[in-house]
């Protein structure tokens, strides 16, 4: 990992935190410049309504969508060498606004195997003529995402959880059971009502998945 994938990744999991804590499925999206500055960065607030969101509390309100509306090409003339850094593979609906925000770069820390991204970007000529490149899974930021995502599931019980959560299970067994661990894990719970702490967060489970 290089030091522009370092400082996008933890932006991007830092606003998933945040997501997390707002009552969210945790998903964070930062954009950067080929520099390394962050240009915009969103969480998922599909079920928040946060002020400076452009869209909130609505379905289609994905982390990558609402930092995507932050940038314009108007503007943002270098959007093309830009990277787009999601916690979370993108969905069909983001991948998109990806291709028509003029995003040429997409790293991913966790695949979704429920989406699977490569796949429609190899199936529609429309998106691989976008020649985008896409970068992902980071092993070890993929455990803590899908961790952070099955935590949220056991305690919103959505419907499709068993299902959702064997196919993570099928690819990153030490995410679901990191998920399951921090369930329990009181520090975890302690840390979570305590503000502007998003990093000391991110480091901790990143600590646990190192000695788990
Ligand atoms: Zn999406």
């Amino acid at each position: 990992m290089d030091a522009i994938e370092k400082i996008g990744f933890y932006h991007a999991f830092c606003s998933a935190v945040r997501a997390y804590k707002n009552g969210c499925i945790p998903i964070g999206c930062a954009i950067l410049d080929a520099g390394g500055k962050v240009i915009s960065q969103a969480e998922n607030c599909q079920y928040s309504n946060l002020p400076n969101e452009i869209i909130k509390n609505h379905p289609l309100a994905h982390a990558e969508i609402n930092a995507i509306l932050k940038t314009s090409s108007y503007i943002h003339k270098n959007i093309a060498s830009y990277t787009l850094f999601s916690t979370l593979e993108p969905c069909p609906l983001c991948f998109g606004a990806i291709v028509m925000g003029g995003i040429k770069n997409v790293k991913f820390a966790a695949l979704d195997k429920n989406n699977e991204f490569e796949k429609l970007n190899d199936s529609l000529e429309f998106i691989s003529k976008a020649n985008i490149n896409i970068k992902g899974p980071f092993d070890r930021y993929q455990i803590v995402q899908i961790a952070l995502i099955v935590r949220r599931r056991l305690e919103k019980e959505f419907d499709n959880n068993k299902e959702v959560i064997e196919i993570y299970n099928n690819y990153c067994r030490e995410g679901v059971q990191l998920g399951y661990y921090l369930r329990n894990d009181t520090h975890f719970h302690q840390l979570l009502s305590n503000k502007n702490n998003e990093k000391q967060i991110l480091d901790y489970i990143l600590s646990l998945n190192e000695n788990y």
